[in-house]
């Protein structure tokens, strides 16, 4: 393995060569519309071991399984009308479905559950490996497990550089942030997951039900949560604290180790302040946020105030990783 990975550009020649490490039962960090991911064959369990090992993941936290378009994941899950209908509005795009799986795929890319997460990225790079391919990819967040998600290939090089052999370089991640999971083993009872880009009301509004929050503080989530949806997660190493949505930070840092971040410009812009936005646009904020957490982590900074988002819309996603960002 080299020193560091190399970032291949995407041109045609590189996408083959990437697609042909993908081939050899290596793992790539890639390019998603959601976060990059750390890519291995889905139905080889060495390469799927192989992801594991790399971002120190544990073993009961499963993996999201990518496909070229709703039609090849048929051979491999149990396939019901409402997967159908999210798929026919949703797909390609950040939403993961949550399905009873067929024996194709290895138990340890489920964490040995009867289901299996799927997911048609929308990402063109992403798109054009997996259209080279003759099998899905498994791929989660390509970071070590519990840090926050990359959302450029240099983050996935300064963290995950020295284990892994390539990463593709698809610019910023459009949407920032993790995809929406749904889940749909019973096509009657859809309950979300994860909070993420596509809302509950949008799933419930398409599928002419109600959707059901399950996600991690729901107040449900005990007897039901998502495996692998743990409290703390999505982590700097600085320490982080919330602050209340449209308030600002009172104290004035008390050294230069303290950073503060608003979701919008504020009118005084003091040293040590930061913004995700100049108007306070949640899908803005969202893209930003990632990106200047891991930047102020490698600064330095001890200490990140940041300013929770409007709970609407993708601020619930927003704002759920922030809590677990703070949670101890
Ligand atoms: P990541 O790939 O890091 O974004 O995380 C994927 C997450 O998807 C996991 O941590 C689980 O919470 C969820 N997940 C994956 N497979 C399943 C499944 N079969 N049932 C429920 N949740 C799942
Ligand atoms: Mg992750």
């Amino acid at each position: 393995m080299p020193a560091t990975c190399t970032i291949y550009q995407p041109t045609e020649g590189n996408l083959d060569t990437c697609a042909q490490l993908l081939r050899d039962g290596e793992v790539v960090g890639m390019p998603t519309e959601t976060v990059y991911g750390l890519a291995g064959n889905a139905l080889s369990e060495d390469s799927a071991r192989k992801i594991f090992r790399v971002k120190g993941r544990p073993l009961i936290d499963p993996l999201i399984v990518h496909f070229a378009d709703a039609d090849a994941a048929t051979a491999h899950i149990q396939m019901n009308t409402a997967v159908e209908t999210l798929a026919a509005k949703f797909w390609p795009g950040p939403l993961t479905m949550v399905v009873n799986k067929q024996a194709s795929i290895p138990d340890i890319v489920t964490a040995g559950l009867p289901s299996v997460a799927i997911r048609v990225p929308q990402h063109p790079v992403f798109r054009a490996v997996l259209q080279r391919l003759d099998f899905p990819l498994a791929a989660p967040s390509a970071n070590p497990f519990g840090y926050v998600s990359p959302t450029l290939a240099e983050h996935v090089q300064n963290t995950l550089g020295t284990r892994i052999p390539a990463v593709l370089d698809g610019g910023a991640c459009t949407f920032g942030l993790e995809s929406t999971i749904v889940d749909l083993r019973d096509p009657k009872q859809p309950a979300i997951l994860r909070h993420g880009p596509i809302t509950q009301e949008a799933l419930s509004e398409t599928l002419g039900c109600a959707v059901a929050d399950r996600t991690l503080g729901s107040g449900d989530d005990k007897a039901q949560a998502a495996p692998g949806q743990l409290m703390q997660h999505y982590s700097p190493r600085a320490k982080v604290q919330l602050i209340a949505h449209g308030e600002t930070f009172s104290a004035r840092p008390s050294s230069s180790s303290v950073a503060i971040i608003y979701n919008s410009q504020p009118d005084n812009t003091a040293a040590h302040t930061y913004w995700l936005s100049e108007d306070g646009n949640a899908d803005t904020i969202a893209h930003n946020l990632f990106e200047l957490i891991q930047r102020l982590d490698q600064q330095g900074y001890t200490e990140l105030h940041i300013e929770l988002s409007a709970e609407t819309g993708i601020g619930k996603a927003i704002n759920d990783r922030l809590r677990r960002a703070a949670a101890k």
